[in-house]
């Protein structure tokens, strides 16, 4: 399967390195693995009377009639007409007209195949396939269409060409070439075809059943992969020793008892036993902590952290930016006030004296606890004994960052992911699949719906003055506008001109305006946003780098403008940033007065649910995973055929399957399991597996 294509019928040398350039396909093997993304569907012989305007493609077998030449020049064109019993159609010739015209012969059968079209009410065939009427090659099963490349294309290699070469491997490999690698009792329980009918049936399946069992069986195959990496790396956590967390002391305890300024919920206390359960094994947690916005991830943290201190360990809390780091300090340093414990930041921008401070601190023990941002992960960074490590909004954490601040132990502290980014299940089942999962499903009490409205453009001016009423009643409302890399600098603009109209309707004599985006340096950006903060702006204008998790609980209003340019998730985390406080809160979703179908299907999941949830399975349904935030650069979800949403059927099948294996042998050392492992190892080194654990 190494075999270079080069050597195949039809390709040769330049073919090949264009092959190698556009596809990355230098081999058999690759070449295996690029599959039609259709097919035609040549099982059927169609009559003439049924092809019609909505007929994409037909195969049809008549008699040739007409044959010949209309219009000049560049016009010219051969024109033919192809009858059966039931009706007419034309059959027509831009190119090659010449030659045609000698090969075609009137009042013979031919069986003909393409792509239909209509002119003025007529139906034709330009550049059909075409070949003399022959019972036995009629019926040509489905015919495989490959996607190709513009530069291959203008090279000759069509998608026809791809069948061409595809075919001509297969002439020269066998069933041998394309081992199984399922385990014998797998196929027999799932029902599922061989490697190589799946893979040769893909390519040339004979009807579109049997493409669809070969379909079935390489999907299974490519998510049973997946899930078993993760079950091995599941395996590797529930065996990696970690601290003994054996005891609840007087942190814990009289933090809880005298100082929690509210009753928790149900879903944070089931959270905390989760916890306290975790890191009392003896083997190192890997929790991921899912909790919608606003639904009290911090103070489960704050109490982690004091579990941690309570077994003499110091504790990290890691935020993926300044500002959230600052506001994780302040609000930890606000519980802890009056117990008298340190707790010091750590980003950048500490520097001098008191960075000798802390990092004296963290190596002799003498600071138990930390908040910080990628600084606290350099290699300055000694702690005497780091327990746990809490991790924010880990999306924008690398991995090899995360993995360098275990380094710093004989045992790698126990790892308590947060995110607000809201996971639906076949998701989580992939990307987090080796991690514990807690969910906080409940918000604090007495919190009030967040009312969503959606307006368009002639209704600005009742929008304006609704905000004014409120920032008159002394709360601060976010504006934010769309930022997209493409188009930038119209972006940048749109921003200017909406700002100047902010300022129309906030005079600037009496309220205070900020504004934030991505063209400031950050020392500016950072300015801007603690005036908001800090209450010292009522309103601020910014594109969408306003922080995910920034808390400031008097904001009550979020506009957002060019609602429609927004993903749901987008759309969800920014409204995450009112509701905050006891104040009733609005988010406005405004748009231009024409909207598209998709945008306005977004906008009324926004308006009609505040379920972070129920939005994130609407945005999974509707872009596809690959889309979903943070999640695009993992790699995890780069699957050839499967498709976690509409597959997730299969998904659940071979999760089972691959803990029951796992289970049963653990090391795959028994013959039967040999071939899985070598493509684990493979498939390991491609997908960089490391990334998720
Ligand atoms: P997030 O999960 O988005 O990080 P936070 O931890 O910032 O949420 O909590 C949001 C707000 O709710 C904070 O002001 C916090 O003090 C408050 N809060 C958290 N838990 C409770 C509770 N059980 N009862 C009342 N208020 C709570
Ligand atoms: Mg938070």
């Amino acid at each position: 399967m190494e075999t270079p294509i080069e050597f195949l019928k039809g390709v040769g040398p330049q073919r090949g390195e264009l092959l190698r350039s556009e596809l990355s396909i230098y081999c058999y093997d690759d070449l295996l693995y690029h599959f039609p993304y259709r097919y035609f569907d040549r099982t059927q012989i169609m009559k003439i009377a049924s092809v019609n305007e909505r007929t994409e493609y037909a195969q049809i077998a008549g008699t040739l009639i007409n044959i010949g030449e209309e219009g000049d020049g560049r016009k010219k064109r051969l024109v033919a007409t192809l009858y059966d019993e039931t009706g007419r159609i034309e059959l027509l010739w831009f190119q090659g007209a010449q030659w045609m015209k000698k090969a075609l012969k009137e009042n013979e059968k031919y069986l003909v195949f393409g792509k239909v079209s209509s002119f003025q009410g007529f139906l034709n065939i330009a550049h059909p396939e075409i070949e003399s009427w022959n019972p036995e090659s009629a019926a040509a099963g489905m015919q495989p269409v490959y996607s190709s490349t513009q530069k291959l294309i203008a090279k000759g290699i069509t998608n026809r060409s791809f069948a061409k070469i595809t075919h001509a491997m297969f002439e020269k490999i066998g069933p041998g070439d394309i081992p199984e690698i399922l385990p014998a009792e797998f196929l027999k329980k799932y029902q599922l075809c061989s490697r190589y009918e799946g893979i040769s049936w893909l390519h040339f399946p004979e009807n579109t059943l049997r493409e669809q069992l070969a379909r079935h069986r390489m999907k299974w195959e490519e998510l049973f992969i997946s899930q078993l990496l993760i079950a091995r790396l599941r395996l590797q956590h529930s065996v990696q020793q970690g601290w003994v967390f054996g005891k609840v002391g007087d942190h814990f305890n009289d933090f809880y008892h005298k100082y929690l300024p509210f009753q928790l919920t149900n879903a944070q206390k089931r959270v905390v036993r989760e916890i306290r359960q975790d890191t009392a094994t003896g083997r190192q947690m890997n929790r991921l902590l899912q909790g919608d916005v606003g639904s009290g991830k911090t103070i489960v943290a704050v109490l982690s952290v004091l579990l941690a201190l309570d077994n003499g360990f110091q504790a990290c809390i890691m935020a993926p930016t300044e500002i959230l780091a600052q506001q994780h300090f302040f609000s930890i340093s606000k519980f802890l006030s009056d117990m008298h414990i340190p707790v010091r930041l750590l980003t950048g921008n500490v520097k001098g004296k008191d960075r000798k401070e802390i990092l004296a601190g963290l190596a002799d023990g003498t600071l138990p606890i930390v908040v910080g941002t990628h600084a606290l992960i350099e290699d300055t960074v000694q702690f005497k004994n780091l327990g746990l490590a809490v991790i924010d909004e880990q999306h924008r954490f690398g991995v090899g960052q995360r993995a360098s601040l275990w380094k710093k132990n004989q045992l790698p502290p126990h790892v308590l992911v947060m995110t607000a980014t809201p996971i639906p299940r076949t998701l989580g089942m992939t990307i987090y699949g080796d991690l514990d999962i807690s969910v906080i499903d409940e918000l604090p009490p007495g919190r009030q719906e967040i009312k969503t409205v959606h307006r368009k453009d002639m209704a600005r001016m009742g929008v304006m003055e609704f905000m004014r009423s409120e920032v008159d009643k002394g709360r601060q409302a976010y504006i934010v506008y769309p930022l997209i890399e493409e188009s930038e600098k119209m972006d940048y603009e749109s921003l200017m001109a909406g700002y100047e109209q902010v300022k129309i309707w906030f005079n600037e004599n009496k309220y205070r305006i900020a504004m934030v985006h991505g063209k400031q340096d950050a020392d500016e950006r950072e300015r801007n946003m603690k005036r908001f903060v800090k209450g010292e702006a009522d309103v601020l204008v910014a594109t969408t780098v306003i922080e995910v998790g920034v808390d400031v609980p008097n904001a009550s209003v979020m506009l957002i403008e060019s609602a429609e340019r927004f993903g749901l998730s987008q759309m969800h985390q920014l409204r995450g940033r009112v509701g905050r406080g006891a104040e009733q809160s609005y988010c406005i979703l405004m748009t231009g007065n024409k909207v598209s179908d998709d945008s306005l299907k977004r906008i009324n999941i926004m308006v009609s649910t505040t379920d972070g949830f129920k939005i994130a399975e609407a945005d999974l349904a509707m872009r596809g995973p690959g889309d979903l935030n943070g999640t695009k650069q993992s790699g995890m979800l780069k699957f050839r055929l499967a498709d976690i949403v509409t597959d997730a059927g299969i998904l659940e099948e071979t999760r089972e399957a691959a803990r029951v294996l796992t289970e049963g042998d653990p090391g795959l050392k028994l013959p039967a399991h040999q071939p899985l492992r070598n493509r684990l190892i493979q498939e390991g080194r491609e997908k960089h597996w490391g990334k998720i654990s």
